[in-house]
């Protein structure tokens, strides 16, 4: 990325959009101010559609991909204060509305991209990893080094900063189970070390102990075991298979929907409520695993909402469970659409 990367982009962006109101106080400030500073790319009006895993939704205001980390520390401290700011990694377990995102999208995943080894010992080893990496790199990078652990990063189709914030885990593996301590980014531009202790950490959930207001997961240090590298990879080879027989994987999907109850199947309950190929819209329940819905072409978010209230509703009023989303859903409903979830 060259610093002309952004003046072509803002210099367009003042022209087309400078008397427009809904023009965000960052994007003029961009443009006039901080050209010769910011590395990466600022876009305007970015359809988050073509940045999410179901391919559907709306449209973010501001979408930066910062040009590294130096970057992305100019980029938030130049940021107004009220201006409001999503991360996003691969999108793999998100949906914007489709009234749009008000605020400015980060893009980690071009980014923060460097893995490497860390301190270690007889029988363990620690590996850093930036927020952007992807977590299938992540597992095989581990199992290169001879180091097992990792192999569930393997089919978890996001990266390292959206594992951290969603406790992303499969086949008996967790995120933070592997954590020594993360990095993170506060609007300032300060990088904080922290440690899991700083957080709760719970199925799918994680949530900030310490008091600062507002930060972001830029790495992480994970430490995995010792051992022999080629039964990682034929774990993962096996899990990935798994998921090949059982998931749809062919279709635009975000994973699963809802977390499991406790106790139960998130799956089997809306399979017993018969809704395995429901259909709102373009939306559909997976035939393959009724926790997936899929984008069956042309789904608008409106669709994948109205299916998952359906599925939460239906499971509800058959068995008394009330399901709760995993996946994340933000933004604003498209004018008169009601937000369902
Ligand atoms: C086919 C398929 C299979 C899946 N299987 C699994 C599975 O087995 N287990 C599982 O847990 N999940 C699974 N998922 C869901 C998803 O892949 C994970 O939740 C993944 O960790 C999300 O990573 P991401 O980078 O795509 O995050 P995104 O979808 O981009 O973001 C998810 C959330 O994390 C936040 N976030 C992202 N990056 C950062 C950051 N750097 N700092 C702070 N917040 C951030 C976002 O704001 C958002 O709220 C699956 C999804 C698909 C499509």
């Amino acid at each position: 990325m060259t610093p002309a990367t952004l003046r072509p982009t803002a210099t367009r962006q003042r022209s087309r959009h400078a008397s427009s109101a809904r023009v965000p106080l960052i994007a003029r400030r961009t443009a006039m101010s901080a050209e010769a500073v910011l590395r990466g790319e600022l876009r305007r009006n970015v359809s988050m559609a073509r940045h999410v895993s179901w391919r559907a939704g709306g449209v973010v205001d501001c979408a930066y991909t910062p040009a590294d980390l130096a970057d992305l520390k100019t980029f938030v401290r130049i940021l107004p204060a009220g201006e409001p700011v999503h991360f996003v990694g691969l999108g793999s377990n998100l949906l914007v509305r489709d009234g749009g995102l008000r605020g400015t999208v980060v893009f980690t995943h071009r980014a923060l991209t460097h893995v490497g080894l860390g301190a270690g010992g007889d029988d363990w080893c620690e590996v850093i990893a930036d927020a952007g990496v992807a977590a299938p790199k992540l597992a095989r990078y581990a199992a290169m080094h001879d180091l097992v652990g990792a192999e569930f990063f393997a089919g978890i189709p996001g990266t390292v900063g959206g594992a951290l914030a969603m406790n992303a885990g499969c086949y008996g593996g967790e995120t933070w189970h592997a954590v020594v301590n993360v990095s993170t980014l506060d609007r300032s531009g300060a990088v904080h070390a922290r440690s899991p202790s700083e957080y709760e950490i719970g199925y799918r959930s994680v949530v900030a102990r310490h008091a600062a207001p507002e930060e972001w997961f830029i790495g992480a240090t994970f430490r995995f075991t010792r051992g022999d590298g080629a039964a990682s990879r034929k774990l993962m080879k096996e899990f990935l298979q798994r998921r090949i027989a059982s998931q749809p994987l062919g279709q635009p999907n975000a994973g699963s929907v809802f977390r499991n109850p406790p106790g139960a199947h998130a799956a089997r309950l809306i399979e017993a409520c018969g809704l395995k190929g429901a259909r709102v819209g373009g939306a559909a329940i997976s035939e393959k695993h009724a926790n997936f819905i899929i984008n069956a072409g042309n789904a608008t978010a409106a669709d994948i909402e109205r299916l998952i209230a359906l599925a939460r509703d239906t499971v509800q009023a058959r068995f008394g469970i009330a399901l709760e989303t995993e996946v994340r859903i933000i933004g604003d409903a498209a004018p008169g659409e009601d937000e369902t979830t």
